[in-house]
């Protein structure tokens, strides 16, 4: 395990930050296993100074496309070699299943080149025509970003933050989660070994008020921000004031509707890896499932069946699916919304305890409570652990009422032997995304919420088109006609 007690990535290297120190323990075993920098606000400051000369001077921005996408492949070539090593990192941080933390990383990479994909599917230069004149129109990097991540993917949520970032010429300053700062640093080497140039890329670990001052720092453009949404309006409040660009990937509390015709067996995998997977620390997890009344009993009896079946213990073996939670913090949250569900009304069917099989690690039961009513505080929350809220619903409008009645709007899913049936009622659902039949996403999916949820999409043209920013001239008919000529479009 990697430990940098005092260091930050400024400039290309590792450098002595000023700060305290945050201890990263192992929530499986429950004890220290390295060190990281708590940074203080003039090492953030000092960052984003690298990042600012750099995004002016280095020639990143002004490096064509390709030459910024040859960098990033063959920084990801340096990431696959190191797969295995991240995805221990990955387990030993926060507790996710290994199974789970190499998919992560595995899908992590993948998503690298559905970004590169996309920066060439995007139109950066063309003409606009009206009756008044005409002008050229260009997009640009946006500038210096601050990116924030939380701890619950991330290798995922540094990528979708960086890559696109990169891509579109900016310069970075990220402050990964203080549970798992190591990842960015893994890719800061990578990318620098792969020839970024120095400062394009800059890693200071920390907590929240590392985040905040970042946020607050001047010579940032742009905050690209994912966590929980309390933080997020923080960072948005401050935001507004600074009239500085903002992205807010923020929390969930979504919906899976089960439509009276859905298929047992299909749906009932779905249901429960939707809600289980990594512990249930997951923004899109589908943790209120809407259940026809009438098919009610049945599927509860298949869910539990399948949810006591899941193999709970040392995140380090293979066979395990459900790890800890990251930290004991989050342990007792889960356990004080299990306990409020109780006294509010709802029945425990499965799980709701510590296991009895492990002596340590901050483990709690995949968790299916049902009787839940949707204004319960446990359907209105977000969780953010092994816990299902089963909700009975009596007709098709009710079941949309219910998703829709909620301060979040991430994702959604619908379940039905009638695809099309499912995508209609899918389109109702006031969230950023849907799945029908499935419960998660594809990596080029455009990413991110309303409401609650946040603010802004990654994933695909759409998120790297939150790192642009426009420019437009008026130019004489000369010069349109001209360029025109040479091929740039006129849109
Ligand atoms: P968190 O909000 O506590 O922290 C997220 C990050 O923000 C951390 O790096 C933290 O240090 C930093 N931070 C906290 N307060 C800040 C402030 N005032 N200013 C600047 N930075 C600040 O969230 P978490 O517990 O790390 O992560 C879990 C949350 O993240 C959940 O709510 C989850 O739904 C959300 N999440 C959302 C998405 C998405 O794409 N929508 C993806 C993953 C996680």
């Amino acid at each position: 395990m990697r430990s940098r007690p005092s260091e930050a990535y400024i400039d290309g290297r590792w450098v002595q930050g000023a700060g305290g120190q945050l201890a990263i323990v192992n929530p499986a075993t429950e004890i220290e296993v390295a060190l990281a920098l708590d940074a203080a606000p003039e090492t953030v400051a000092a960052a984003v100074r690298s990042a600012r000369l750099a995004f002016e001077l280095s020639g990143w921005r002004e490096a064509p496309l390709g030459g910024r996408a040859s960098v990033i492949e063959a920084a990801t070539d340096i990431l696959a070699a190191r797969a295995d090593e991240l995805a221990v990192l990955g387990t030993t941080e926060m507790g996710a299943p290994i199974s789970v933390s190499r998919a992560m990383v595995a899908g992590s990479l993948a998503l690298i080149r559905t970004y590169i994909d996309a920066s060439e599917s995007l139109c950066y230069s063309y003409i606009r025509r009206d009756a008044a004149g005409q002008s050229l129109i260009e997009r640009g990097p946006v500038g210096v970003v601050g990116a924030i991540t939380p701890w619950n993917g991330p290798l995922a949520a540094t990528i979708n933050k960086v890559i696109p970032a990169l891509l579109t010429g900016c310069s970075v300053v990220l402050k990964p989660a203080p549970e798992t700062p190591f990842d960015p640093g893994i890719l800061a080497e990578a990318l620098t070994a792969a020839g970024l140039p120095d400062g394009v890329f800059n890693v200071v670990t920390g907590g929240a008020a590392t985040g905040a001052a970042l946020v607050e720092a001047e010579g940032v453009d742009k905050i690209s921000f994912t966590g929980s949404t309390s933080a997020g309006r923080k960072v948005g409040e401050v935001c507004g004031r600074l009239f500085r660009r903002q992205s807010l990937e923020l929390g969930g509390k979504s919906a899976a509707i089960v439509l009276d015709d859905a298929p047992l067996e299909d749906t009932v995998r779905n249901v429960v890896s939707g809600n289980f997977f990594n512990s249930g620390q997951a923004c899109i997890a589908i943790t209120r499932v809407l259940l026809p009344a009438r098919r009610a009993e049945e599927f509860i009896d298949a869910i539990a069946e399948r949810t006591v079946a899941l193999r709970l213990g040392d995140p380090l073996d293979e066979a395990t699916e459900i790890g800890p939670l990251v930290t004991r913090r989050q342990l007792d949250r889960v356990a004080a919304y299990v306990g409020g569900a109780l006294s509010e009304g709802a029945t425990c069917a499965v799980g709701g305890v510590r296991p009895e099989s492990t002596s340590r690690g901050w483990f709690f039961e995949p968790t299916i409570l049902t009787g839940v009513g949707n204004q319960m505080t446990v359907a209105r929350e977000e969780v953010f652990g092994p816990v299902m809220s089963v909700i009975a619903y009596q007709d098709e409008a009710e079941a949309v009422a219910i998703a829709n009645d909620s301060a979040y709007g991430l994702h959604g899913a619908v379940f039905s032997a009638d695809p099309e049936r499912a995508v209609k009622i899918a389109r109702s659902l006031q969230t950023g995304s849907a799945s029908v039949n499935s419960s998660g996403l594809t990596p080029a999916t455009p990413y991110g919420g309303v409401k609650g949820s946040g603010v802004g999409r990654e994933h695909g043209p759409e998120g790297l088109a939150s790192f642009l920013e426009y420019h437009a001239v008026v130019v004489p008919a000369e010069v349109a006609d001209r360029r025109q000529l040479a091929g740039t479009p006129v849109l």
